[in-house]
């Protein structure tokens, strides 16, 4: 809770752009922009400097060798999109993506979070305790795609959940603090099928489609991948409804220019597409210390504490 009595929402991500993309509009519904009783802060773990630049004339040397700063620009007009005022990069180097040398960087966030979680951890114990969060969102343990950033990002999100307020735990990391909600985003199984079905039937490609002429070997490595992406239904406990800020959404999504393909399944999908599929954006409550058991289905990550 902040000094003007809002409660706040931290949300843990990986590379800039995982924010907009998993949970876009619920960060502009908690923005003090748009609730007098709410704040959002973002918190991204790396810059994204190793991501794909996905504007074929943009896909240079001297482009990735400033694509750190580049995607900080990006994330910085995504936010003034969402209205989100709140957001900070603890500053670890990217992993890349499963299998890319940047995974054996010793400084990159992987590595350090796996060989020290607790010295990874204490960056964001830092954050939280002078921030103060009530609810912390972040991926599950599979990183929503298993990429070793995301993957990094949950355990270090789950571990600064134990010990933030625990006074004994780095007290000259802040006072302790103790958030009350901690949240995964998913992606449950009827939605995924959902999206996938109306983009086959406008013939666009997602990472969601059947590789062509994959071996069997490879073609049942991808479904395991694809199942691990969503989630079963019931698991979901709280869908926050985000379609008041769809269109904040997409023109934050529109500003991680170098990231997401102006003609690929996020943007190819129009706003009334997104309201016939269900414009909301979906959670597991992982743990929380409320004083009460919360009663799913939940509408509000903060329920239970107004
Ligand atoms: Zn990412």
């Amino acid at each position: 809770m902040d000094s003007n009595g809002r409660l706040i929402l931290m949300a843990v991500h990986a590379h800039p752009d995982d924010e907009t993309i998993s949970m876009g509009g619920t960060l502009a519904t908690y923005a003090a922009a748009h609730s007098a009783t709410t704040d959002t802060y973002v918190i991204t773990g790396t810059r994204g400097e190793l991501g794909e630049i996905v504007i074929p004339e943009r896909d240079t040397p001297e482009e990735h060798a400033r694509l750190g700063e580049t995607r900080m620009g990006e994330i910085a007009a995504a936010m003034a999109a969402l209205g989100v005022t709140h957001f900070e990069n603890l500053g670890f180097r990217d992993s890349g993506m499963v299998g890319d040398p940047g995974n054996d960087d010793p400084r990159c966030y992987h590595q350090h979070s796996t060989n020290d979680l607790d010295g990874t951890t204490e960056h964001l114990v830092r954050i939280i305790r002078r921030v103060k969060p009530d609810v912390i969102a972040t991926y599950d343990d599979f990183g929503g795609y298993g990429h070793p950033d995301h993957i990094a990002a949950a355990r270090v999100a789950r571990r600064a959940w134990e010990v933030a307020g625990d006074p004994t735990w780095r007290p000259e990391a802040g006072p302790a603090w103790t958030p009350k909600k901690l949240y995964e985003v998913r992606t449950p199984d009827s939605q995924r099928d959902k999206v996938l079905a109306l983009l086959e039937s406008r013939g666009i490609e997602s990472w969601w489609s059947e590789p062509k002429d994959a071996t069997p070997e490879d073609l049942e490595k991808w479904r395991q991948w694809r199942a691990a992406m969503a989630c079963p239904d019931d698991i979901i406990t709280t869908r926050i409804d985000i379609a008041r800020h769809l269109s904040a959404k997409r023109r934050a999504i529109q500003a991680h220019a170098t990231q997401i393909k102006s003609d690929g399944p996020l943007l190819m999908l129009t706003e009334q597409d997104y309201l016939d599929l269900g414009a909301f954006e979906q959670y597991r409550l992982i743990d929380h210390r409320l004083a009460t058991a919360p009663t799913f289905p939940e509408s509000d990550l903060f329920a239970g504490l107004r």
